[in-house]
């Protein structure tokens, strides 16, 4: 354990309330308490989940508060009893940040349900800064074969869409709703595995569906479209509601239409017919360590492209807008 000046400062962008643009702002660096780890952060993915606590579309975020939670960093300095890490060692921090571990959830093996759960980057200061603090149970170990900013979309965008395919169980034909970053991800785990990915885009979004083809998907058109034959399982990645009725008739009998974001406008009623046949619809909330683990273990043994745009940490604004606007191929990415 290393000692750091006490009156150390950084720089981060912070959130002063939901609903105001981020600001840079000089602050103390953070000092681990018990079991935590103080990391420099090398690299912090930009997830849409950041725009909806931006935004004040999730209730109650720490204020002012530190976004981020797809942090690929160094260990700077090891807290009291967090000894499974070593200084200097790469960690990846994710959106689950701490759960209780004495609530139903948490007994039965779902602590992604956890009631009194704590999510980085929403209720703990989070990785759009030059260091961040983790609860050292709650890191994982990238795979050394992906760079800082490459792995960094890996630890939400790639982890909730593989818990999102899990859900999907055996199905050959998936369609993704929305080709960002945890659709950019998927479709090479989904080819790799011999499923045939449908990828469904903003209609006029020539770009997304050049780079679907790119990244193995069989069929590429607009959300309002038809696949050419019906669906085993669709996830949703755009936070529109209207896609589900969309995706509902895009499946067959029996299959799925999986939620992966948290948060999504509201869903327009449709007729029971495009349900019925047993179909249904289902969302995927946060994650649990075994996901992490898990994942991070295909994508070692089988190693996927990332493809990221990097923006200084004083950008964060900027990568913020672009990725409302759908400006961005993959992922955005901070870079202290
Ligand atoms: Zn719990
Ligand atoms: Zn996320």
């Amino acid at each position: 354990m290393n000692r750091r000046d006490a009156n150390a400062r950084m720089h981060a962008q912070v959130m002063e309330r939901p609903g105001s643009a981020l600001r840079a702002a000089d602050v103390a660096v953070p000092v681990p308490g018990p079991g935590q780890l103080l990391i420099r952060v090398a690299a912090c993915g930009v997830c849409r989940t950041d725009l909806h606590v931006v935004d004040g579309e999730l209730p109650q975020p720490k204020t002012p508060l530190v976004p981020g939670h797809e942090i690929v960093g160094r260990v700077a300095q090891v807290g009291a009893a967090a000894g499974a890490y070593a200084a200097g060692e790469r960690v990846g921090v994710p959106w689950l940040g701490w759960t209780c571990g004495a609530c139903a959830y948490c007994r039965r093996g779902q602590e992604n349900l956890c009631a009194s759960a704590r999510f980085t980057g929403y209720q703990i200061d989070g990785g759009y800064a030059e260091y961040a603090v983790a609860d050292a149970r709650y890191c994982f170990r990238i795979p050394e074969m992906y760079g800082d900013a490459d792995a960094a979309p890996l630890l939400c965008a790639g982890l909730i869409g593989y818990r999102a395919l899990r859900l999907a169980g055996d199905a050959r034909r998936v369609g993704l709703y929305g080709f960002g970053a945890a659709a950019h991800v998927l479709a090479q785990i989904c080819v790799r595995q011999g499923r045939e990915v449908h990828a469904f885009v903003r209609p006029g979004d020539r770009e997304a569906q050049v780079f679907a083809r790119e990244l193995g998907a069989a069929w590429c058109g607009e959300s309002t479209e038809l696949p050419p034959a019906p669906l085993d399982a669709a996830i949703v990645f755009a936070p529109v509601g209207a896609l589900v009725p969309l995706a509902l008739r895009a499946v067959d009998k029996g299959g799925s239409v999986i939620c992966a974001g948290i948060h999504m406008s509201d869903i327009p009623s449709f007729p029971y017919a495009s349900i019925w046949g047993e179909r249904s619809i289902r969302t995927v909330a946060n994650l649990t360590r075994a996901d992490g683990e898990e994942f991070l273990d295909v994508v070692r043994r089988h190693p996927v492209r990332t493809q990221v745009t990097r923006y200084p940490l004083a950008h964060a604004n900027r990568a913020l807008e672009d990725l409302r606007a759908g400006r961005l191929r993959g992922a955005a990415v901070l870079v202290p």
